[in-house]
């Protein structure tokens, strides 16, 4: 560790760029991440039967609206054409997602020109908010029928969000809908403003290996930061892209996150799309993979009939887990912000990043940009 400036906690996207980016400006960098893989949360590794591409901790769509991380990321990945387009299960029919106009006379059989059902979704959220006596929402459900009407809210969010966060929807705050994206047209792509989208040919890890490949760059799997935090020579400087409460051994509590898990299953025949919503309170996960469907490059791998499917199970986090989305609220802001205060007495210099260390869900993008930033503050 005496040779390098840096350590870089944690191999994700967000590790890597930064590592990648220190490498280049002549800093000797040490990588280490507690999992016996590269890549962090978009690690993926290719089936031998089958040629298909699994995404171990769900799906990843690479997309931004940001010429400078696509340009980066560019330098170490081709990127197929595909464009993400998701379907949700309602009552064993299948709905395009985000809501748009195909959505809607779908659900209320009903052949609605988009004028019309502008219109007609504005007077049923009207009508149903005056019926259940809403006026300021109050809380997630409050605000999801006072934007969409009960039964497009009732169909699609309600049970979804409460498998998503395990209570119910009136617990929720207002504040996390901010609107529903719904869309008077027939545009059912995903990410309807990325300016760039796709999935790395070779794949993520391969990406990721791409990037820490430099000879200023050395590599340690399977550290953990714990083991190693005793040692550390004096002078370097660490990026820590882990989470901050267990960096400090939970001193002030565990900070929410939810967690999921993914159980995947090699099926005969897979679900002819990528991913599936599961919208109904009856099915208890949130949504299915299908991996395969990601690689249009490969007709041969999409067109076979075998598939690796993976159902996605919110859970409950607890420490020590996997820790997937933060709960981001009041309280949880606060907590957090005392742990800063309290990681800058404990290992001053220390710089948290990535999305654990700084508790934000970030798409992979940002993830990038952020890192991208930080490198140019480091090497001020
Ligand atoms: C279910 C899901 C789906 C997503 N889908 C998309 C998508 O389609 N498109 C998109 O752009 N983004 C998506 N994202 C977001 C994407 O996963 C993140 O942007 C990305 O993973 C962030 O990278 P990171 O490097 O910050 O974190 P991570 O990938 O989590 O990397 C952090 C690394 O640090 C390591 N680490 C932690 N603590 C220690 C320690 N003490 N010692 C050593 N190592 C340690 C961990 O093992 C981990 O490998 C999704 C996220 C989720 C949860």
């Amino acid at each position: 560790m005496e040779e390098n400036d840096y350590l870089i906690v944690g191999a994700g996207i967000f590790g890597a760029t930064v590592a990648e980016r220190l490498a280049v400006a002549e800093k000797k960098v040490l990588v280490i991440d507690r999992r016996e893989h590269l890549a962090g949360n978009i690690y993926s590794y290719t089936d031998d039967k089958t040629g298909i591409e699994v995404h171990k901790y769900g799906s990843h769509i690479f997309h931004t609206e940001l010429d400078e991380v696509w340009e980066y990321i560019t330098k170490f990945t081709d990127f197929n054409d595909y464009v993400h387009t998701v379907d949700t299960r309602h009552d064993g029919k299948l709905y395009p997602m985000p809501i748009n106009l195909d959505t809607i006379n779908m659900l209320y059989n009903t052949d609605m020109s988009a004028e019309e059902a502008e219109i007609f979704v504005a007077e049923e959220a009207e009508k149903d908010a005056k019926r259940l006596g809403i006026s300021e929402p109050k809380n997630f459900e409050e605000k999801g029928i006072s934007l969409v009407g009960e039964k497009l809210y009732t169909a699609f969010l309600k049970n979804y969000t409460e498998k998503q966060w395990n209570t119910s929807a009136k617990n929720l705050s207002a504040d996390i809908l901010k609107r529903i994206p719904v869309r008077f047209s027939h545009d059912n792509r995903y990410f309807m403003t990325a300016k760039h989208q796709g999935i790395p040919k070779d794949g993520y890890t391969k990406m990721v290996e791409k990037m820490l490949d430099h000879e200023n760059i050395e590599i340690r799997l399977g550290v953990d930061f714990k083991d190693l935090k005793n040692e550390l020579p004096e002078g370097i400087k660490i990026v820590y892209c882990g989470q901050i409460d267990e960096l400090l051994d939970y001193k002030l509590g565990v900070l929410p996150w939810r967690s999921l898990k993914f159980e995947e299953e090699k099926v005969e025949e897979g679900l002819g799309e990528a991913v599936i919503n599961e919208a109904d309170a009856e099915v208890p996960y949130t949504r299915t993979h299908d991996y395969k469907f990601y690689q249009v490059h490969q007709p041969e791998v999409v067109k076979q009939k075998k598939s690796i499917i993976a159902r996605e199970y919110p859970n409950d986090y607890e420490k020590g887990g996997e820790a997937y989305y933060p709960v981001d609220n009041e309280e949880s802001r606060g907590l957090y912000q005392k742990y800063v205060k309290l990681c800058k007495e404990c290992y001053p210099g220390l710089v948290l990043g990535g999305r654990l260390g700084a508790y934000q869900y970030w798409d992979m993008d940002k993830a990038i940009y952020n890192a991208l930033k930080l490198v140019t503050e480091l090497l001020k």
